[in-house]
């Protein structure tokens, strides 16, 4: 298959998963703007390791995983963050890439739909962005922390909402994680900046 296709093959699966959850249709609708967008690709270290460990899927995100392990060597995949924030460890065991957004590999100025992956045993620090964010959670799992509400352990098809600039942390323990995030509101392209302690 073409890297287009397998681009097709999972915009639709995430079409499907955004159309079966509710959390997810509430928080923005299906995107009618989009557009593929040929991009280079980008090899991490994330570009194997959601190949080989995803962590846990149900019957509704597996497809939307397998999907994803298929596109991945064609997935412009970025780091964002730098040593000195992160440390070396965890930019090893990281990754993002944005599926469909301003800078996406399909472009829609609506919504911007990122996909984020974190091995075990990595500590994401505090940090926040103006945009508000619904991150979905498609295989394994983590602890979920942010200002003002409960820690919360998420595990697939859980979600977990932060509104603009409020400050959020993840967890990952034995488990890795792999999230889809949806995003909306002003700020969209921006990058998160990590908090004040
Ligand atoms: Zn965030």
């Amino acid at each position: 298959m073409t890297p287009q296709g397998l681009f097709d093959d999972a915009l639709s699966a995430v079409k499907a998963w955004h159309a079966a959850l509710q959390p997810e249709h509430a928080f923005c609708p299906w995107p009618d703007d989009l557009r593929y967008e040929p991009r280079a690709p980008r090899s991490l270290p994330a570009t194997e390791l959601i190949r080989v460990a995803p962590g846990r899927t149900t019957p509704l995100s597996t497809p939307v995983v397998e999907a994803f392990q298929a596109l991945s060597p064609h997935l412009e995949w970025r780091l964002t963050y730098t040593q000195d924030e992160v440390g070396r460890h965890f930019l090893n065991n990281y990754g993002w890439f944005e599926l469909a957004g301003p800078e996406g590999h399909f472009i829609t100025h609506q919504t911007r739909i990122t996909v984020g992956y974190w091995g075990p045993g990595l500590d994401y620090p505090r940090h926040q962005h103006r945009a508000e964010e619904l991150y979905t959670v498609l295989s394994g799992s983590a602890l979920f922390k942010a200002d003002g509400v409960p820690d919360r352990i998420l595990k697939a098809e859980d979600t977990c909402l932060h509104l603009s600039d409020q400050p959020h942390a993840m967890m990952t323990h034995d488990s890795p994680i792999l999230t889809l995030v949806f995003w909306r509101g002003e700020g969209l392209a921006d990058a998160p900046a990590l908090s004040a302690a």
